[in-house]
């Protein structure tokens, strides 16, 4: 991200949440954002994944600057090489876990969803509940799906919001132990935000925002 800030506007009002942000992150590499609530963590996150455009300076991805992307363009990159956790897991509720889970790899076209799918829940330790809608399915459980969905593109990086912000010590241990196994072994870069500094302390670097700007970048 070079001189990357961003604006919110409404009516004739404006808030500025993000200011004067540069970093890069190096692939393969770790990394947690920290901060107060309201310092612009999300905000920050959804620029670096293409969810949302910075109102200045640009955000390159994987060699591509994000900025330059038409929405077409920006949802193809998503589907090519990023992975999401939201903070509310952002399930579709009318499908099951296991249909959530096929979703993205329908999207690229690929062959046996299905199967492949199943997979992905078993790697969670849910292949038994596919037939689960998310409203059947505790907030572990849910944010465990939303995982399985994150790692089917294969992310080459991989954005988690609060992945461990609603569940309990047992299960946010197992999806902090499937997020740096991703890391490990396949490399994917990772980029969290948290409020857990425990969480924060395990990755290579903590970058803490205040007011939109960055205040640290400490290596672990
Ligand atoms: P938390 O730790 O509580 O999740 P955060 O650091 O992730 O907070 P953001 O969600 O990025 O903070 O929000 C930063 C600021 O931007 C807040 O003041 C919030 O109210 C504001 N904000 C976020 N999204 C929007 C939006 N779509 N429109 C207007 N203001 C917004």
């Amino acid at each position: 991200l070079k001189e990357v800030g961003k604006i919110y506007k409404s009516g004739s009002r404006s808030l500025t949440v993000l200011q004067d942000i540069n970093f890069s992150v190096n692939p393969g590499s770790t990394l947690a954002i920290v901060g107060p609530s309201g310092s612009g963590k999300t905000t920050l996150l959804g620029l670096c994944a293409g969810l949302d455009r910075s109102s200045s300076g640009t955000v390159e991805l994987h060699g591509t600057r994000l900025n330059d992307l038409n929405e077409d363009q920006l949802a193809s990159a998503r589907n090519q090489y990023i992975g999401f956790i939201f903070q509310n897991f952002q399930l579709l509720p009318t499908l099951t876990a296991l249909e959530n889970v096929m979703v993205p790899l329908e999207l690229r076209g690929e062959k046996n969803i299905k199967s492949r799918a199943l997979d992905l829940l078993d790697k969670v330790g849910l292949a038994e509940r596919g037939h689960h809608y998310p409203t059947q399915l505790s907030g572990g459980e849910q944010q465990r799906v939303s995982l399985a969905r994150a790692f089917s593109n294969n992310p080459a990086i991989l954005f988690a919001d609060e992945p461990t912000g609603n569940l309990d010590a047992e299960t946010s241990e197992k999806v902090v132990k499937l997020l740096f196994d991703l890391n490990k072994e396949a490399g994917t870069t990772l980029v969290l935000v948290t409020h857990d500094l425990e969480l924060a302390a395990k990755t290579q670097r903590i970058i803490r925002i205040k007011g939109g700007r960055i205040v640290s970048d400490q290596h672990t």
